[in-house]
Formats: structure tokens, sequence, C-alpha cells
């Protein structure tokens, strides 16, 4: 369950999210890590490159991707809330790692990785 309303919402390209989800692409939204509450059971935490990926233990969906344990904000795949059509992607990046034929919404902003950092006063985009 989700406290806030989610930002940054991306498609991403990148092949360690293809691999992940066994999809050519992922939708992710990030929100506080305190907004994020798990009301049902444990994910499943899977680190690789230096990150964590959860998955749900029940059913294997993937769930969230964090930069660290301790990270201010705590990445979800769009996917697997309950309602996803609120949230349609903002920009795409990694797109060095798209699939030839994932044809990509032309009206957004997209990235060969991710787009340079602007400073807000959180640090985040
Ligand atoms: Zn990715």
């Amino acid at each position: 369950m989700l406290k806030s309303r989610p930002f940054g919402l991306v498609d991403c390209h990148c092949i360690d999210c293809r691999r992940s989800a066994g999809a050519p692409y992922v939708q992710w939204g990030s929100v506080p890590r305190k907004d994020v509450v798990v009301t049902k059971g444990e994910p499943r935490k899977i680190p690789y490159a230096n990150r964590i990926r959860s998955f749900a233990a029940c059913c294997g969906t993937h769930l969230f991707f964090e930069d660290s344990e301790d990270s201010d904000t705590i990445d979800f795949t769009i996917a697997s809330l309950d309602d996803p059509t609120p949230f349609a992607p903002q920009k795409a990046i990694f797109l060095e790692d798209k699939l030839p034929w994932v044809v990509i919404d032309k009206s957004l902003p997209s990235y060969q990785t991710i787009p340079k950092k602007r400073l807000t006063t959180n640090g985040h985009e």
C-alpha cells in the first residue's frame, strides 16, 4: 500500500529490469520509503548489482527496487498496483538497452541512460 502519490514515473528499458521482470521493459514509480506499507506477507529480497529487488513471496511478482536498505525512496512496479491506470509513464530511460522491436512513445522524453540530475530541495528529479 502506498501512502503518498508516486513520482518519477518511468519506463525502464535496462537489461537488469528486463531480466528480473521477464518483460521487455518495466514501469516504475517512486515514493518515500516511509510511505510504503506491506500489508500481507514478506517480500523476498534479491540483492544484485549493488541494488535490492523484492518479489512477492507468494506469487513472484516483482514489487520493489531499492538502491540500498536505507535509501530515502523506494521504487515499485506500477503494474503491481491494484489500480495502475492513473500512473502513465512520464519518460523512458536506458534506451541503450532497449530491444529493437519495442516502439517508444515519441511524446515522452527519453534518455540513453538516465537524465542528468536536476537539483531540487529533496534531491530528487
Ligand atoms: Zn531498469
